[in-house]
């Protein structure tokens, strides 16, 4: 992305605020100003680091060792440094409208932390090439001994007080015998060291093991040196951490005679080391470990055990808020926020033994992590306590939010987390949450194989079908409406079917909800409309004008979210006229429980398009129990009953309680001046039957399977003929 003149002047205003920040703290020999143009540069390294897609944090550590170039190698200048991209790079070099501030605050601290490796690395290197400055001026020192004795000692003399690091010098029985200035500025004094005039006084508690193994190699002097990480303790109780490197010095025959270490503190260094790393494991809104931390334990977890038992004694709880993103919506992104950390924090309270863990996975999502033996029983008690945690409801700023979530189990007594990998037992939880929230939210669902394989099959569909849009692998199959008085077909109902490359044919109930709830609905819905207007259109030009028969009709069916698409009026009115098709030649089919409780701006398209003269049919009419009442105030025209009530007419004599609905809701229809389609007609009793009761139209297996659309052309002439 391209930097503008505000950009630039934010830029600049940020080195201006680091370099006041820092210059005290270094040794460089520039001025001031000078300082902050070197850091200009660096500032819009971070800049461009902290915006670029992919992101990677890796510049971020030449902008530390620049910085320890610059002389900014005192102790407090890291921390300084930090402390100014914390608070204020994210401020002043903003990065752009793509990312959430959670990201670029995640970000932030990425880049101070390679920021912070960079600079141990370089000043690393530093101190490294002064440490063997030092130590081959005190060798030589020990070579000239003989010839130089006074010049070389005073030369070493001047390097051992005026060295930055700090200098012990011992014999090879461990009997210290100096120490310079920095070193005992190092330890805030020597004096509770009064006994420390042994190495061997030196230990602490934290000493890796290796520490006194190394020390006794090189006083036998089976080493020349080494160098190691070591802890002190300071007169005021505090750890001085170093790294320290000891070289052994030999007299003029080989034979070990001093030892000198060489110490650098690094206690800074490694303070902030632990707080970056704390910050790169824990969520920063709430203070819970955050994923980073969780998969960390889960897979630990999960690897478990010497009998590689591990994923039977895992649990997990995965949890997601009920309609957070309306408290968001509504009250804002600060209450929201509140409202997690009051949930992280009753969440919290719930995984106190050993072996829990809650934390926070991002946005609303939180996991329970349960490990140990009785993890399958303890996993469903910690869901419960987080259900029960979350009852009452949170206070916040005088509102009272009540809290409901979904919880997903793994890993209690039905679905173990088994010898799954840690993303497989995520996603299992992941989907089992949803089935509770699908169940009415407010609950928890243990983990089941068989749902997980169903989930996953849908969501594959799901991931599929935009493609299979645009490769055409959708197709639509006829079904003939037949008029009872006559048996002349009328048209024909459009059925669209999907021919998966590796399922092969799959019917309308195995996609279309799928479509429903991604909104593919929408363009696959207008491809219905269009290819089954063409076919309209063309079933128009090869019958000629029928004698009695009228033109044929296509009914298309809508789904719910097609009637809420505000451009429904409007490209229905563009296909009609694309196809050359006469509006009452199209019949668009809706669900009667689409439609019920619809109010009027609800049913304005509709009511728009019977107006231009489309027909609108009321399907699987007597399921929805809507009030029949209702029926005068929608724009339909048609009615269709639903296939239960044909069931009903299959025995002979038929169900005399269908009979009678059948009876009742044909009068009803022809009162309100609609027409009647039957569906699902099997035999011909049943299309005696309805005939009888007044059915105008049927449709069903009777007559024809729903097939291709020739098929529809040549019935349509034989019965015309018969
Ligand atoms: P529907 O609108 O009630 O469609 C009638 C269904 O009954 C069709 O199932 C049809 O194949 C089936 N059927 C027809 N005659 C008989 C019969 O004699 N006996 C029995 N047992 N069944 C019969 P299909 O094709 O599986 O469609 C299922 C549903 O999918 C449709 O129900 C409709 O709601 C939906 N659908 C189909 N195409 C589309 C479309 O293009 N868009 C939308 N939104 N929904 C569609
Ligand atoms: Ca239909
Ligand atoms: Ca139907």
């Amino acid at each position: 992305m391209p930097r503008d003149a505000a950009d630039e002047d934010r830029l600049q205003r940020f080195a201006a605020i680091w370099s006041r920040a820092v210059y005290p703290a270094t040794t460089t020999s520039m001025t001031r100003a000078e300082f902050e143009d070197y850091l200009v540069p660096l500032a819009a390294r971070l800049s461009e680091a902290l915006r670029a897609q992919p992101f990677d944090a890796g510049p971020a550590a030449d902008i530390g060792a620049a910085l320890v170039d610059a002389h900014c190698t005192d102790p407090e200048a890291l921390p300084l440094i930090l402390s100014v991209i914390d608070a204020y790079l994210v401020l002043y070099c903003p990065p752009g409208d793509g990312l959430s501030a959670e990201e670029s605050r995640s970000r932030c601290t990425r880049l101070q932390h390679h920021v912070a490796a960079g600079f141990a690395r370089a000043l690393r290197e530093r101190t490294r090439s002064e440490q063997e400055a030092i130590t081959r001026a005190a060798l030589g020192a020990r070579a000239e001994v003989e010839q130089a004795l006074h010049a070389s000692e005073a030369r070493f003399r001047a390097v051992f007080e005026g060295a930055a690091v700090g200098i012990g010098i011992a014999d090879i029985d461990g009997q210290v015998l100096e120490v310079n200035d920095a070193l005992t500025r190092m330890f805030g004094g020597m004096e509770h060291l009064a006994s420390g005039s042994r190495t061997t006084d030196w230990g602490h508690p934290e000493d890796s093991p290796e520490v006194w193994g190394l020390y006794r190699e090189l006083v036998r002097g089976e080493r020349d040196h080494y160098s190691i990480e070591k802890p002190y303790a300071r007169g005021d109780g505090s750890v001085l951490w170093t790294t320290l490197t000891v070289s052994l010095l030999r007299d003029a025959d080989g034979t070990p005679k001093y030892q000198i270490a060489l110490m650098e503190d690094i206690t800074e260094r490694r303070r902030l080391h632990e707080r970056l790393r704390y910050e790169a494991r824990h969520d920063a809104l709430t203070g819970l470990p955050n994923r980073t931390m969780f998969f960390e334990h889960l897979d630990r977890a999960l690897a478990g055990g010497p009998d590689g038992a591990g994923g039977d004694r895992v649990g997990l709880c995965y949890l997601d808020i009920d309609g957070f993103k309306a408290v968001n919506d509504s009250l804002g992104h600060a209450v929201g926020d509140e409202l997690l950390v009051a949930v992280a924090e009753r969440l919290r309270a719930c995984a106190t033994a050993p072996g829990e863990l809650v934390a926070r996975l991002g946005g609303d999502e939180f996991v329970g992590l349960v490990t140990g033996a009785t993890a399958s029983a303890d996993v469903t008690a910690l869901a419960r306590r987080m259900l029960r945690a979350l009852a009452d409801p949170v206070h916040l700023e005088g509102r009272e939010l009540s809290v409901r979530a979904s919880i997903g189990v793994v890993g209690g007594k039905t679905g173990t987390a088994g010898s799954r990998g840690a993303a497989e037992v995520l996603r299992s939880a992941d989907i089992t949450m949803y089935r509770a929230k699908a169940a009415g939210g407010n609950r928890y669902e243990l983990a089941d194989a068989a749902c997980d394989a169903r989930a996953i099959a849908r969501h594959s569909l799901t991931n599929c079908l935009p493609a299979a849009l645009d490769n055409g692998e959708f197709f639509i199959e006829y079904q003939p409406l037949v008029r009872l008085g006559d048996g002349v077909v009328r048209g024909a109902e459009a059925l669209v079917r999907w021919l998966h490359p590796v399922h092969g044919v799959l019917g309308p109930d195995q996609f279309i909800p799928l479509a429903e709830s991604t909104g593919l609905i929408v363009p696959l819905g207008r491809w219905v409309l269009q290819e089954a207007a063409r076919q309209a259109r063309a079933w128009k030009h090869a019958e000629g004008a029928g004698p009695d028969a009228g033109p044929l009709r296509v009914n298309v069916n809508l789904s719910p979210a097609q009637l809420c698409y505000p451009g429904l009026v409007t490209e229905t009115v563009e296909v009609l006229a694309d196809a050359g098709l006469d509006p009452a030649a199209l019949c668009l089919e809706v669900t009667e429980n689409a439609l019920i409780g619809a109010d009027e701006d609800a049913l304005r398209p509709l009511r728009q398009l019977a107006d231009l003269g489309v027909d609108i049919a009321l399907d699987d009419f007597g399921t929805g129990y809507s009030n029949l009442s209702y029926l005068r105030r929608l724009p339909v025209s048609t009615l269709k009953l639903d296939r239960s009530f044909t069931r009903g007419m299959q025995c002979s004599p038929a169900d005399p309680v269908d009979v009678k609905i059948v009876e009742g809701i044909v009068s009803l229809a022809h009162t309100l001046d609609l027409s009647v389609t039957v569906e699902g007609v099997e035999t011909g009793s049943q299309a005696e039957c309805l005939r009888v009761l007044g059915c105008d139209t049927a449709q069903g297996w009777y007559y024809a399977r729903p097939g291709p659309p020739e098929r529809l052309h040549t019935l349509s002439l034989v019965d015309a003929a018969s």
